[in-house]
């Protein structure tokens, strides 16, 4: 397990910084009050960890000037400076020094600052960026900056090389892509690029010391999410670098909250559909067969009026749990609304269907919700249908039809179609 090491001299500043990246971030910490204590940790103690990243202060009794700085980046730990007294000299030297960031303790908003800079370079290790100019030195001075970061970096000296690169690497999420390059120049390689890959799954910033006039203009029409003239100091480069990578995320966190249901995490009702109508067009025409069950718990009112409201819904989620580790990933588990679930199976017989249904129920039946010192336990009616009806829609009623007869001869059992 890869932790964040904390160097700060001052008991209170080093507790509030632990507790909140422990608690908010759940990373594991080590604390270290003095340059010693720091090479101690990484040298001497019995379990020696690993540390993803530092966040240090500047100055300690033991070493005034920063040398654990100098220390940590020697031993290749990313290194976040959060300190106190501050002046314009220190900030030149500090950068050549290669530190991720520095934040002032005084500045408000700098506890959370430093603590999204903790999170960006955990995930920045999974996250592939090419850097595209034809200048060797060019490239190397950028993939530096990057790798204090602790991205990855693919290097390619045309657009040629960069397509190739992009097509053999999934896990490139940006591309900085210099304007002169020889054969393809930068806003071609934009535009190459974009008829694969869209602006909210794979981001391009445009670079470049022309100076002229319309440039950053045309590689955002060209589709580039940014453009950053060179030469840029490297504050800048990073604070491009993040907002671009942060928009990607942004709209990929915004796509999964709009197919899944918040309580559950399961998909939602309206993603069953979509997906669902899908999987039937594709069953009915290779003949394969399919498999839809809606799944309601028993007397659920009573639960709610026996242990609240808020103990519902901890008995939700466990079944949810239950119903979503018993399915395949090509299978599709929605919650369809308040206590029902359902089910869409493919390649799934009737006689499977009844085996793994049944298995389900009894799992459900045999398994406690633990809600504050009380053990809730429920029951799961479930109707299937596995005929391969015209629409989804009406393998849904039929369903809905055997569930409605699961209720009438006395709940918790599973009926399917014949
Ligand atoms: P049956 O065995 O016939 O299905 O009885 P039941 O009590 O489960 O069915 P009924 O449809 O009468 O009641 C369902 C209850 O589910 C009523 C509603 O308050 C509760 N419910 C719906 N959505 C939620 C939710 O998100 N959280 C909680 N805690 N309760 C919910
Ligand atoms: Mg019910
Ligand atoms: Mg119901």
């Amino acid at each position: 397990m890869e932790k964040v090491l904390i160097v700060e001299d001052s008991k209170v500043f080093a507790r509030v910084l632990i507790r909140k990246i422990e608690d908010e971030l759940f990373f594991d910490t080590s604390w270290a009050s003095t340059y010693e204590e720091t090479v101690y940790i990484l040298e001497e103690s019995p379990e020696r960890p690993d540390f993803f990243v530092a966040v240090v202060d500047l100055h300690l009794p033991d070493a005034p000037d920063g040398h654990t700085v100098d220390y940590l980046i020697a031993k290749g730990i990313p290194v976040i400076v959060y300190t106190g007294a501050f002046s314009e000299e220190h900030r030149d030297a500090l950068w050549s020094k290669r530190v991720v960031d520095y934040v002032l303790k005084e500045t408000p908003d700098s506890l959370n600052y430093v603590t999204n800079l903790v999170k960006r370079i955990y995930k920045n290790k999974y996250i592939s960026i090419l850097v595209v100019d034809d200048s060797a030195s060019v490239r190397r001075h950028v993939r530096r900056l990057l790798e204090v970061h602790d991205f990855s970096v693919l290097e390619a000296s045309d657009g040629n090389e960069a397509m190739r690169l992009l097509s053999d690497n999934s896990s490139i999420r940006l591309v900085i892509a210099e304007y002169l390059t020889p054969g393809m120049d930068g806003l071609e390689l934009v535009r190459t690029i974009r008829r694969d890959h869209r602006k909210e799954d794979l981001a391009i910033i445009g670079v470049s010391a022309s100076g002229e006039a319309l440039l950053s203009s045309r590689f955002l029409k060209y589709g580039a999410n940014d453009y950053l003239a060179k030469p840029f100091a490297s504050e800048e480069f990073y604070c491009r670098i993040t907002q671009s990578l942060e928009m990607l995320e942004l709209v990929r966190k915004l796509k999964e909250a709009s197919i899944r249901d918040a309580l559950t995490g399961l998909y939602n009702r309206r993603y069953f559909f979509d997906a669902g109508k899908k999987f039937h067009s594709c069953a009915l025409r290779d003949s394969m067969t399919l498999a839809v069950a809606m799944v309601d718990i028993d007397f659920f009112k009573k639960v709610n009026d026996t242990y609240g409201h808020k103990a519902g819904d901890e008995v939700l989620k466990h079944v949810a749990e239950g119903l979503s580790g018993r399915f395949r990933g090509s299978d599709i588990v929605a919650r369809y609304g308040g206590e029902e679930f359902c089910v869409l199976a493919v390649n799934m017989s009737r006689q499977a269907a009844m085996t793994v249904f049944d298995e389900l129920r009894r799992s459900i039946e045999r398994s406690r919700t633990k809600v504050d010192n009380k053990s809730i336990s429920v029951t799961v009616s479930i109707g299937v249908c596995c005929e391969p009806c015209k629409s989804l829609e009406e393998m849904l009623a039929k369903a809905d039809d055997m569930l409605y007869q699961c209720k009438r001869s006395g709940r918790n059992r599973v009926m399917a179609t014949s």
